[in-house]
């Protein structure tokens, strides 16, 4: 998106380094990509940004999670309990990172983590601090973040500077 600047996100640990817009760019870029800046798909998808090093060269690792609407229309609606969630934007990244052939030579480095929202409680944060303990991790909605009655769509649209005033309004009607 053209002339569109995001805002510098949230560090989750005090002491890492400023994270600057470059992953959160990557994150719009994504987004626009795959037509998800409307209000209901910042509602409903959370993109996630791994910055990662293959034997030195940069690369990036983007997804979004699986909601469970989507899990049911591929699975049916006897999806087991435990993806009730549906799949998480991080455990997707970390997953395709599993997969690449040089992770397994220890050929990757990630150097730095980029979600939309902070990594859930339950998975992604211990999962996040038990593989990833020294990587930099930057969200734009943590629980501290949003305005009074702000919901986490409108932050993030505001965050990613696409947000245009009186659109959930809009929404609503049409
Ligand atoms: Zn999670």
């Amino acid at each position: 998106m053209a002339g569109v600047f995001p805002r510098v996100p949230n560090k989750l640990k005090r002491d890492d380094p400023d994270c600057g817009n470059e992953l959160p760019s990557k994150a719009l870029e994504y987004r626009t990509q795959k037509k998800l800046v409307d209000m209901a798909s910042f509602r409903k998808y959370n993109i996630t940004v791994w910055k990662i090093s293959v034997n030195g060269k940069p690369d990036f690792i983007i997804k979004e999670n699986v909601p469970i609407s989507e899990l049911r229309k591929r699975f049916g609606r006897a999806v087991d309990r435990k993806t009730e969630v549906g799949f998480h934007a991080e455990m997707m990244a970390r997953d395709e990172l599993s997969k690449r052939p040089e992770f397994s030579k220890n050929q990757i480095q990630v150097l730095a983590i980029f979600t939309e929202r902070a990594p859930c409680r339950m998975m992604c944060r211990p999962m996040l601090g038990h593989e990833h303990p020294w990587i930099p991790t930057y969200a734009y909605v943590t629980d501290h973040s949003k305005l009074d009655r702000q919901t986490t769509e409108e932050a993030l649209m505001m965050a990613y500077g696409v947000w245009k005033g009186g659109q959930g309004a809009e929404d609503k009607t049409s």
